[in-house]
C-alpha cells in the first residue's frame, strides 16, 4: 500500500508523522472521508470544498491547492490501482513544541490514505439498524462548530462506545438543547407521510455530503417534500420510516430507536429505493481516476 505524505507517496511502514505534530498532540487538523466507486471519486468538489472550509474555520492553511489535492488524491488512487476505495484526507497543524500556540507550527501536514472500508455487516442494510440516544452531547456551535470536520472526535468516540455497550451500532448525539443533531458518524433522516427531514447544520449537523445527495434524490426523483427542521426523539419514535447516511455508511435504514420500533420494523419502503437511486448515482457519477 502507497501513502501521500506531503508530496511523496510511501510505502505504508515509512508513512510517519512526528510526535510533536500537532494533529497528534491536540486534535489540531482537519479531514475529510470520500469514497471512490467504480473509477470514480464521488462528489470529490464538494468533500475538498468542505476540507477547506473546515481548514478556514480553524485558521489552518492547507499547504496545496484543491486543484494540487485533487491531483494527489488521484495520484494515490492509481499507485494503489484502486477502483472501489474509501480515501481518507487529513491535514494537520504539523511540527511544533508541546505548548498549544499554532503559530509554532511552521507547516502543515498532509497525508492520504486509500483503503477499503467496510462499517457495517451485509444484513443491517436489508434488516435494518438499531440505535440509541446517547447522553454525551454533540458541540455547541459556540465551543467548535459541528460543521468543521476536525480531527477532535473524542465526543462522538464516548457516544459511539455508549451504544456499543448498548449493544448497537450507532447512537443519536442531541445538541446542548436537547434536539437532535446526528448520530457519531453519520446524519439522520426521518421519514413522515411524504416529507423528508433531516437537522439543519444549525442543530450541531455536520453538513453530509451524502446527506445533500440523499436530498437532491428524494426531492428529484422520490418528488418527495424535503426539508431541514429541528426535530426531538418523539419525532424519530414515530416516524413512517427513518435512516442514516454517510460516506463511510452510504444509507442505511434504521429500525428500532430507544427500544421502540420504527414503522412496521422492516426498512422503509422509501428508504430501499433511495438506497437503490443512491447506488446508481455512485456508481455512475464522479471523477474519473483513469481516464484523462
Ligand atoms: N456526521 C459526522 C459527525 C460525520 O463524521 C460524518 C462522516 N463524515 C457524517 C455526518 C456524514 O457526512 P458525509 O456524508 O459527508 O460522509
Amino acid at each position: 500500500m502507497k501513502i501521500y505524505i506531503d508530496g511523496k507517496l510511501v510505502e505504508k511502514e515509512d508513512a510517519r508523522i512526528s510526535v510533536f505534530d500537532h494533529g497528534l498532540l491536540y486534535g489540531d487538523g482537519v479531514f475529510e472521508g470520500i469514497r471512490a466507486y467504480n473509477g470514480r471519486v464521488f462528489r470529490l468538489r464538494e468533500h475538498l470544498d468542505r476540507l477547506f472550509n473546515s481548514a478556514k474555520g480553524i485558521m489552518l492553511e492547507v499547504p496545496m491547492s484543491k486543484k494540487e489535492t485533487e491531483a494527489a488524491i488521484i495520484e494515490t488512487l492509481r499507485a494503489n490501482r484502486l477502483k472501489d476505495a474509501y480515501i481518507r484526507l487529513v491535514v494537520t497543524r504539523g511540527v511544533g513544541d508541546l505548548g498549544l500556540d499554532p503559530e509554532k507550527c511552521p507547516k502543515a501536514s498532509i497525508f492520504i490514505i486509500a483503503d477499503k472500508i467496510k462499517l457495517y455487516p451485509e444484513e443491517m442494510y436489508t434488516q435494518g439498524l438499531e440505535l440509541i440516544t446517547t447522553s454525551t452531547r454533540r458541540f455547541t456551535p459556540n465551543s467548535l462548530s459541528p460543521c468543521v470536520k476536525s480531527l477532535n472526535y473524542l465526543n462522538n468516540i464516548m457516544a459511539k462506545m455508549e451504544a456499543k455497550r448498548a449493544g448497537v451500532q450507532e447512537a443519536i448525539m442531541l445538541n446542548a438543547e436537547g434536539y437532535i443533531a446526528e448520530c457519531t458518524g453519520d446524519n439522520l433522516f426521518v421519514l413522515k407521510e411524504n416529507a423528508l427531514i433531516t437537522p439543519p447544520t444549525w442543530a450541531g449537523a455536520l453538513e453530509g455530503i451524502t446527506r445533500g445527495a440523499v436530498m437532491e434524490l428524494a426531492k428529484n426523483k422520490l418528488k418527495l417534500l424535503v426539508r431541514e427542521d429541528m426535530l426531538a426523539t418523539y419525532h424519530v419514535y414515530t416516524a413512517d420510516e427513518c435512516f442514516l447516511t454517510g460516506t463511510a455508511a452510504e444509507v442505511v435504514p434504521v429500525v428500532r430507536v430507544d427500544e421502540r420500533v420504527i414503522g412496521d420494523g422492516r426498512p422503509g419502503k422509501l428508504t430501499l429505493k433511495l438506497i437503490k437511486e443512491f447506488r446508481e448515482l455512485t456508481s455512475l457519477t464522479g471523477v474519473p481516476i483513469y481516464e484523462k
